[in-house]
């Protein structure tokens, strides 16, 4: 019966991994791969996750199906991530918002509810580059898909010019895609007025902005910065269309929690399009999953976890300070065994406590009574965030300590899990033959597969193809 069926081309990051894993040398390095990885090397389970874990096993709840279009307390605390607690768009339960599955799942339905239902120009215009994904579903669907100018290969960076340029010629009520944050595969992002002229031209248009959220609170480890562009826009009166994913935040890659929103006129018209979203999931795979998502609720809906998980930048310092000047946390260390006995005996490296109602983790203790150097807050993604921008830091030090003759400030500017190095498709290859190190062909590293044991490594083979 398939005799008919030609193969398929290979998936291009599959295939890496794939070769990676083949290799014997114990050099080898995965730079292809868009999953954050720990110091270790290791898939990481957020702390916050862990507990929400444990806390659902307590309920025991039953299998039974999920709604159609997911729970509504998950569907209102994702939204509400997105677009801010206070967005007026809740006021008015002018949104529509469904769980998907992940980031993908949301893509995948967004763009066909468009083919179906989206009454003015069917052509998406999509940055250049973007994820490989996008114009593979596009076409899947056999909706026209076109370029508008965003990276620039001279400077690294985000081409505003070019993007206003190419925007403000862009056929009026044709969809744009824009990446919330944290773009894949450039690691580029707009500033915030650079945002602001964006929204602006997409308005004089009449473009129809379709984001793709798939790493909120990667880009600067704070949820409510990365998420300045989706409501900006909505200040500036954009009814957007928005696809979230909790694979990358929340590491919860393999358990497809996700949402798609539309953002409507009034109430009326959202439990319209409501209507017919839910036909399209009936049909398709009639509804989502239960776990991720009641993992992702009770992390939002909890606020001790919502803070581990989310928790603020500043609170950090905020903490440093209190702690500086609150005599009850100088403690006494000993340092035979790693305790502070006059704080608590059992806190040792590593441990958990609250401090001000804030989970914080003791990450360092210093023997300097002054110098309060034990805890830091337990953010968890903040933790991921910095540890992937201190690589970059390494990277880009280890290349031009090595006296490389080219420009490397790209790498600390760029943001987010991926750094588009600007290595040609000869250097890369020279990378994975040479030195066993593993990377799409047109120069994006995954950054969270370095880590302090191989970041000298790797900084010194890019010193060696590109010297
Ligand atoms: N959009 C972008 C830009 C991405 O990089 C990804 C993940 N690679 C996704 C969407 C969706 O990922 P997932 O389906 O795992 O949520």
């Amino acid at each position: 019966w398939w005799s008919n069926v030609e193969m398929g081309p290979p998936d291009v990051i599959l295939g890496i991994t794939e070769a990676y894993r083949k290799d014997t040398s114990p050099k080898k390095v995965n730079l292809g791969v868009g999953a954050y990885r720990d110091d270790e090397g290791k898939p990481y389970i957020l702390p916050s996750v862990r507990k929400a874990e444990d806390i659902i096993h307590k309920k025991a709840l039953n299998h039974e199906y999920a709604p159609i279009g997911g729970e509504a307390a998950y569907c209102d605390a994702v939204a509400k991530l997105a677009f801010g607690e206070d967005s007026p768009v809740f006021k008015n339960k002018s949104n529509c918002t469904v769980q998907t599955l992940s980031g993908t799942g949301a893509l995948r339905l967004g763009l066909e509810f468009i083919t179906k239902h989206y009454a003015k120009t069917k052509e998406i215009w999509m940055p250049a580059p973007t994820w490989g994904n996008h114009p593979q579903i596009c076409n899947t669907l056999n909706l026209p898909h076109k370029k508008y100018r965003y990276f620039d290969p001279k400077t690294n960076g985000f081409d505003l010019q070019g993007a206003l340029e190419d925007i403000s010629k862009i056929p009026e009520g044709s969809i744009i895609l824009l990446h919330a944050c944290a773009h894949n595969p450039t690691g580029v992002d707009p500033k915030q007025n650079e945002w602001m002229q964006l929204s602006q031209v997409i308005k004089d248009r009449k473009l129809f902005p379709f984001f793709d959220m798939a790493y909120q609170g990667f880009a600067t480890g704070d949820v409510d910065n990365d998420a300045f562009a989706i409501r900006h826009f909505v200040k500036d009166g954009h009814q957007v269309m928005l696809a979230q994913s909790f694979a990358k935040n929340m590491g919860l890659y393999g358990e497809r929690a996700g949402a798609l929103t539309f953002l409507c006129g009034d109430s009326d018209s959202a439990a319209k399009v409501m209507s017919q979203v839910k036909i399209m999931i009936r049909t398709m795979y009639s509804n989502p999953p239960l776990h991720g998502a009641r993992l992702v609720l009770e992390i939002l809906a909890n606020p001790e976890l919502k803070k581990q998980c989310f928790a603020h930048a500043d609170i950090e310092s905020f903490i440093w300070k209190e702690l500086a000047v609150n005599p009850y946390f100088i403690p006494t260390f000993d340092s035979s065994s790693g305790t502070v006995p006059d704080f608590d005996p059992d806190l040792t490296l590593g441990s958990e406590l609250s401090l001000f109602s804030i989970p914080v983790q003791v990450l360092e203790i210093n023997s300097d009574m002054r110098n309060i150097n034990v805890t830091k807050v337990l953010a968890d993604v903040k933790h991921m965030a910095d540890r992937i921008i201190s690589m970059r830091k390494g990277l880009r030090s280890g290349i031009e300590g090595a006296g490389n003759p080219h420009q490397w400030q790209h790498i600390t500017d760029q943001i987010g899990m991926f750094c588009f190095t600007g290595l040609k498709p000869d250097q890369v290859e020279k990378l994975t033959k040479d030195f066993h190190i593993y990377l799409t062909k047109d120069g994006r590293i995954s950054v969270a597969g370095i880590s302090s044991k191989n970041v000298d490594y790797v900084a010194e083979a890019i010193h060696k193809v590109t010297s």
